[in-house]
């Protein structure tokens, strides 16, 4: 590795403008949410169990409940045969009693009869349902599952903080809660701003490109477990910017932008609608690609909201459950104003954006997987700038590959790509061999 050192200069370091982000955002209020709808949303209290569970002595298998002593002679060569009483299905409720000398047909998630002390399982058995002839002897608590034996009554199965997953909601319905407290899923609402895009499937001449970004974060977004609402493209024009955000106000727990905020002046139209608000800063952050940042937060209009108090309420509660957020005074919808080059919005929504979805659900757990690598090829990085080149890791090999073509606009190698190399800012050279830190894209 090379090391350069460089003054700072006016940039901003990745960790300054992470934390700034994370220092704004509030997390969303908790809501009650059926159990049909919480997958993948982020738990708002520590879930008990309010009794043991299992909740009742039950068979683990098909077959016999019997008395120890009653099998103790059983084997193979002297089979022992026990009257058969009752037969005890799963989802029988009556109460049940095993007298001496006998057993009784039990299945498995059946409730134990009383006194029984162990479960012979059919198969050392002849099956038979009047009499039964058992070919083995059965230690005490043979295949039987003790209330409490899974979790006590009381004890914490899944705690607050916890995105859920499958086995989290199995637990949650095992344990007889049809609701749950959940941070909501946070809305983003993705405006790509530029005069030179047209949609996807249409014609365009030259001059013109067809917007990527908007697609790629609201992809993005919903990959960070957000509902994503795509708007339409935004021409560069300074009486159509602050508009069309503004109308999205109402839905958004998280706006983006994409485009018009680098240093070109007065085409660098979201950068020059939202300075005057003085609620976003924009700066360079030293980061490659992606050095142009602007974040912040912007209010609903209270015009709007006192108009329209039902949309108002909608924006923060679309279940119409939620607890009032803490704190008075108008509401602040957290903005990301990212640079309009496909990589950029990228990778800036991946070092910046995951990480705040997260702390909207007050989650720290989405900032993307950091492995160690070994470079199959040299690479280079300019001074004063953290790099995030697009490379192909072989995790079973431990290796990654740097992908040629690494301009910010090169979306075809962003495609061929599974990981983010980081090259810190003071190295400006990393040769074949070389352990480097990548990112494992999502
Ligand atoms: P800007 O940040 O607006 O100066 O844009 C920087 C570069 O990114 C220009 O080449 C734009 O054409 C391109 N670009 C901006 N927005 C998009 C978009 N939504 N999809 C694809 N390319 C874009
Ligand atoms: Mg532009």
């Amino acid at each position: 590795m090379t090391h350069a050192h460089v003054a700072e200069g006016e940039l901003s370091s990745v960790e300054a403008h992470l934390a700034e982000i994370l220092g704004t955002i509030r997390p969303l209020p908790p809501t009650e949410l059926s159990l049909g709808d919480v997958h993948g949303l982020v738990l708002a209290e520590d879930v008990a169990a309010s009794g043991p569970l299992p909740p009742f002595d039950n068979s683990a298998m098909d077959g016999y409940a019997v008395r120890i002593e009653d099998v103790a002679a059983a084997s193979e060569e002297n089979p022992v045969t026990l009257p058969v009483v009752a037969e005890v299905a799963a989802g029988d409720t009556g109460a049940y009693a095993l007298p001496a000398g006998t057993s009784i047909r039990i299945m498995t998630g059946a409730m134990l009869p009383h006194g029984t002390e162990a479960v012979v399982p059919v198969e050392w058995t002849d099956g038979g349902t009047a009499r039964v002839t058992i070919r083995g002897k059965a230690d005490y608590g043979n295949a039987v599952r003790l209330a409490g034996g899974d979790a006590k009554a009381g004890e914490v199965l899944v705690s607050a903080g916890t995105r859920l997953r499958p086995m989290h909601i199995a637990v949650i319905a095992a344990a007889g809660r049809g609701a749950v407290r959940v941070r909501p899923r946070p809305r983003v609402v993705v405006l790509s701003t530029g005069s030179e895009l047209a949609e996807p499937g249409t014609p365009i001449v030259p001059g013109r490109i067809w917007d990527s970004n908007s697609f790629m974060i609201a992809a993005a977004a919903r990959e960070a477990g957000c509902l994503a609402y795509r708007q339409a493209i935004v021409p560069d024009h300074p009486d159509e910017v602050r508009p069309a955000i503004e109308d999205q106000l109402v839905r958004a727990d998280l706006m983006i932008t994409t485009g018009g905020v680098s240093m070109g002046g007065e085409h660098d139209v979201v950068k020059a609608a939202l300075q005057q608000l003085g609620t976003i800063r924009f700066r360079k952050v030293a980061m490659q690609p992606g050095m142009p940042q602007g974040f912040g937060t912007i209010a609903v209009a209270p015009a709007a909201a006192q108009e329209e108090p039902h949309r108002r309420r909608f924006r923060r509660d679309p279940y119409g459950t939620a607890e009032p957020a803490e704190g008075a005074g108008p509401e602040q919808v957290p903005i990301f104003t990212l640079p309009g080059n496909p990589v950029s919005a990228y990778v800036s929504f991946q070092v910046f954006a995951r990480p705040a979805i997260g702390a909207l659900q007050a989650y720290d757990g989405l900032g993307l997987e950091s492995v160690q690598a070994g470079l199959t090829a040299p690479l280079r990085s300019p001074p004063g700038r953290r790099s995030f080149l697009r490379g192909v890791l072989d995790r079973s090999r431990g290796r990654v590959t740097p992908l040629t073509g690494q301009g910010s606009h090169q979306v075809a190698t962003l495609g061929k790509a599974n990981a983010l190399i980081v090259v810190p800012e003071w190295v400006v050279q990393m040769a074949e061999g070389d352990a480097a830190e990548v990112l494992v894209l999502p």
